[in-house]
């Protein structure tokens, strides 16, 4: 009986650690796609701070950081302040389709409301959720702010997305607390290895 429980025990054991494993698998290709640029500047009219310069500059960071600590193909959706439009951007990722690829889309928050404050992480299937849980919560410690929920949300740059995708909200450059340590290089430095962080733990 108990030899019986002990293979049972090394039996479970074993599809634990191969599901895991498998489950794991760190992605060997990071498409990074820092929202808006060229005519788009993101965020809301009126806004003096330029979300896609934001992005743009997180993205960058994001990349430095992955290259640095893994060997992570990755993929910018741009590198520049240019207009790419939502269709290619997700064309660029659907190439990675099959190649253990995930999508990070990199974006700043705005609301008409001052007092709106904190981070949120948007998913577009199940082991985009599994990321989203990964990175999130290093987002908000990162930030040192407030915690506004993963949500699946049928954002166009995710839903047609192939890849598990999800888009992060680093801060809302409308609340001025919250805009005043998005403009230091410091905070976004610390929101790219934040993410970077979760993506290395998937
Ligand atoms: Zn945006």
């Amino acid at each position: 009986m108990i030899k019986q429980f002990a293979a049972v025990s090394v039996l479970f054991w074993l599809f634990v650690t191969i599901v895991s494993t498998i489950a794991n698998g760190r992605p060997s290709v990071v498409v990074i796609d820092p929202g808006h640029g060229g005519i788009d500047r993101g965020g809301i009219p009126g806004l003096r701070l330029a979300e896609k310069d934001l992005t743009l500059d997180t993205a960058k960071r994001l990349s430095r950081i992955l290259r640095a600590r893994s060997n992570i193909k990755v993929v910018m959706t741009r590198d520049e302040d240019t207009f790419v439009s939502l269709p290619a951007r997700t064309a660029i990722a659907n190439r990675y389709a099959g190649a253990n690829a995930v999508f990070v889309s990199i974006h700043y928050n705005a609301s008409l409301r001052e007092g709106a404050y904190g981070i949120e992480t948007y998913y577009n299937n199940r082991r985009a959720y599994r990321l989203a849980v990964l990175v999130h919560p290093r987002a908000i410690q990162a930030a040192d702010s407030r915690e506004r929920g993963i949500r699946h949300r049928g954002f166009r740059v995710l839903r047609s997305n192939r890849l598990p995708a999800i888009l992060v909200e680093c801060g809302f450059m409308t609340n001025r607390a919250e805009a005043g340590r998005i403009q230091s290089a410091r905070y976004r430095e610390r929101i790219a290895t934040a993410i970077a962080d979760g993506l290395l733990q998937y």
